[in-house]
């Protein structure tokens, strides 16, 4: 098994291209979603929770939140939670972090919110300066079982790349599934 996750979407063109070729393959991810993004554009996150797929929060408007009080912390997690919740009347318990940072202090913050799993990346193609066949290659080389894949929703590259990495994914007898359907507990089930 083997882990997809798409960041600071939803976004109009690139979730719906990203959900096809989930789709097409069978395959199913993790979004982390910026608040900003789900305001902008709610009508896509029905059409992400309708996939199989989870939803997870990535902050409000993707600033490091190693910079801000708790409170404020809070406020850009609950916020998004809501959102996601108006949306699709489900709540995920994963979180990741802006820029990968956090402390003890983002940490709690995230308890207190409800998130049970802080979720990093195993795989880091930096998708959003790379060509598409960049993306590829450094996917495919670094796949192991249990890998996490970090992908934006902001690259065209991303989007070119992704039918071929599941594609491939599959031919190799990897299986990639949403968290939930990995974590037995998750309400999502
Ligand atoms: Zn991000």
């Amino acid at each position: 098994m083997v882990f997809l996750s798409f960041d600071d979407g939803p976004e109009p063109v690139f979730t719906p291209l990203a959900l096809a070729a989930l789709k097409r393959y069978n395959s199913q991810a993790v979004w982390f979603i910026l608040g900003k993004q789900a305001e902008l554009y709610p009508d896509l996150l029905p059409q992400i929770y309708q996939g199989g797929h989870d939803i997870g929060v990535h902050s409000y408007d993707h600033i490091s939140l190693t910079t801000l009080p708790q409170l404020q912390i809070v406020q850009q997690l609950e916020r998004t939670k809501m959102l996601i919740q108006k949306a699709t009347g489900q709540f995920w318990p994963y979180f990741r972090p802006p820029n990968g940072a956090y402390n003890n202090k983002v940490l709690q913050a995230a308890a207190s919110a409800g998130f049970q799993w802080n979720v990093m990346w195993s795989v880091d193609p930096r998708d959003y300066r790379s060509t598409p066949e960049q993306i590829i290659d450094h996917v495919l080389m670094n796949l192991r079982p249990g890998a996490i894949v970090i992908l934006h929703e902001v690259s065209s590259s991303t989007t070119q790349a992704l039918p071929i990495i599941l594609q491939e994914i599959n031919k190799r007898g990897y299986r990639t599934r949403s968290l939930s359907q990995y974590l037995t507990f998750s309400d999502h089930d």
